[in-house]
C-alpha cells in the first residue's frame, strides 16, 4: 500500500525515492469510496457547499469549490510534479502557453524590464516581443542567452524577469541556467526556464538556481500525444498568486480529463525519456555521418556548440539530450518537402515528446528567421524521435533520401 512517506517521496528510513517510484506513486493514492487503487476522474463542476457558505472566499483554490478554482485531479498532478522537479509547489493549467502567459502576467507589471532568449516558443516570443510591451506597457528585450554576457549587457534597473527556454525549439540552442541564474538573482529579478525539451528527468532547473520551471505537459510528461496541459513549478507563495491570477480570474484552468490523462502518461516518463535519448542520439549520430545532411543540431553532439553546458546541466547519470534535434539536407525547398513526403514510420506534424516520432519542415519564412543562426535560414527539420525501434527509424530516413534523389 502506498504510504504516507511515499506521497513526500520519502522511503521508510528517510531517504528520498528515485525519480521512476516517485513517477509511479506520487499523485496516485486509494479512492476513498471504492477503494480502487487508481484514483477517479472527477468531472464535477461544483461541490457541496457547507450548511452556512456566506464566509467562504469564492476566488479560493484550496478547497473544492467550483472547477475552475482548482479540482482534485489537477492537484494530483501537481503533487506529483512539484517533487519531480523539486519545487516546494507546483500548478498545472490548460496548456504549455497558458503556463507561459501565466507566468509573465502574474511575475510582469506595468513599467517592469524581462529579458528572454532569442528562441523561444512562438507564443512566448509573441507575448514577450509584442503583446505585453504594447498592450500593457512592460519592457523587453530580446537576447541570444547561451551566451551569459548577453544577459548581463541587457540588465536594467527596472528588470524583473529573466525568461530562458533551453534547448530553444527549433534551434537547439542551450543556455547555462547557473549563470543566467546567478545574473538573475545579482540584478534582483526571477529567473524562469522553459524546460520543456528536456523534462525533469533530465534535467532540473531549480536545483541548478532557476526560481520558476515551465513545462509543456502536452510533450514529454503526458507523452502520449493525445493531451494539452502546462505546469509551473516553483515557490508556494508564486503559485498562489499564479491559480488567484491566471487561473481563477483568466480562466487557464485544465480539464479534469486532462489533468488524468496526463497524470495517468507521467508514470512512465522516465522510461521513455531514456528511450527518447537513446534514440535520438544514434539517429544525431547517423544523420551527421550522411553527404546529404548539411548540419545537424542536438546538444547530445560533441559538435553541439554547447555540448559541455549542456552535459554539465544534466539530472542524473542516466539522463541525456532530449528526442529533439534540427537539421537540414543539402537540398531546396522542394528536395525537403520531396523528402518528408517519401518517409513512411516518421509522421509529418508538429508536437514532440509523443510515443511516434514527428518531423516538420520549417521553410525560409519563419518570422523569426533573422534570429536564428545562419545555416537555419535555407530551410530545416525539426525531427521529434520517438519511441519506435531506432534501427527502424533510421532506415526510414535513409530510404527516403533514396526515394527523393537527394
Ligand atoms: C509546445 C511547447 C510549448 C507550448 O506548449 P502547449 O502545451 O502547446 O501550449 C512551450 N514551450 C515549448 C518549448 C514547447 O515545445
Amino acid at each position: 500500500m502506498t504510504s504516507d512517506l511515499v506521497h513526500h517521496g520519502e522511503s521508510f528510513d528517510g531517504t528520498p525515492l528515485g525519480f521512476a517510484t516517485k513517477s509511479i506513486h506520487l499523485g496516485n493514492g486509494v479512492d476513498a469510496e471504492t477503494g480502487a487503487i487508481r484514483r477517479p476522474i472527477t468531472l464535477a463542476n461544483a461541490y457541496a457547499l457547507p450548511y452556512d457558505p456566506s464566509d467562504i472566499n469564492w476566488s479560493s483554490s484550496d478547497v473544492n469549490l467550483y472547477t475552475r478554482n482548482g479540482h482534485p485531479n489537477q492537484r494530483y498532478l501537481e503533487a506529483k510534479l512539484a517533487n519531480l522537479e523539486g519545487a516546494e509547489d507546483a500548478v498545472v493549467l490548460a496548456s504549455g502557453v497558458a503556463a507561459l502567459a501565466a507566468t509573465f502576467t502574474t511575475v510582469l507589471n506595468r513599467g517592469d524590464h524581462a529579458i528572454f532568449s532569442d528562441t523561444t516558443y512562438i507564443a512566448a516570443y509573441r507575448l514577450l516581443n509584442q503583446i505585453l510591451p504594447e498592450k500593457y506597457g512592460i519592457e523587453t528585450s530580446i537576447v541570444d542567452t547561451s551566451d551569459p554576457r548577453n544577459i548581463a549587457d541587457a540588465i536594467r534597473p527596472n528588470t524583473k524577469l529573466v525568461h530562458i527556454e533551453t534547448p530553444a525549439n527549433p534551434t537547439l540552442k542551450v543556455t547555462d541556467i547557473e549563470a543566467a541564474a546567478k545574473l538573475a538573482h545579482d540584478a534582483g529579478a526571477l529567473l524562469s526556464v522553459d524546460n520543456t525539451f528536456n523534462s525533469p528527468f533530465n534535467v532540473r532547473p531549480i536545483d541548478l538556481g532557476a526560481d520558476i520551471v515551465i513545462e509543456s505537459l502536452t510533450k514529454y510528461i503526458n507523452g502520449h500525444g493525445d493531451a494539452l496541459g502546462g505546469a509551473i513549478a516553483t515557490r508556494k507563495e508564486l503559485t498562489d498568486q499564479i491559480r488567484f491570477t491566471y487561473q481563477v480570474n483568466y480562466g487557464g484552468i485544465i480539464s479534469p480529463f486532462n489533468a488524468w490523462l496526463i497524470n495517468r502518461g507521467s508514470v512512465t516518463l522516465p522510461l521513455r525519456m531514456r528511450q527518447h535519448n537513446t534514440s535520438a542520439l544514434a539517429i544525431a549520430k547517423h544523420l551527421e555521418s550522411l553527404p546529404q545532411v548539411r548540419f545537424v543540431a542536438y546538444p547530445g553532439l560533441e559538435s553541439h556548440p554547447h555540448h559541455d553546458v549542456a552535459a554539465r546541466q544534466l539530472a542524473r547519470p542516466d539522463a541525456g539530450f532530449g528526442g529533439v534535434l534540427a537539421f537540414g539536407l543539402d537540398t531546396d525547398h522542394e528536395g525537403h518537402n520531396r523528402f518528408v513526403s517519401k518517409l513512411n514510420v516518421i509522421t509529418s506534424a508538429v508536437s514532440l515528446g509523443h510515443d511516434e516520432s514527428l518531423i516538420v519542415f520549417l521553410g525560409e519564412d519563419d518570422e523569426r528567421q533573422y534570429l536564428y543562426p545562419p545555416e537555419f535560414h535555407r530551410g530545416f527539420f525539426r525531427l521529434a524521435v520517438g519511441l519506435e525501434d531506432t534501427d527502424d527509424l533510421i532506415r526510414d530516413i535513409d530510404h527516403a533520401l533514396a526515394e527523393a534523389e537527394l
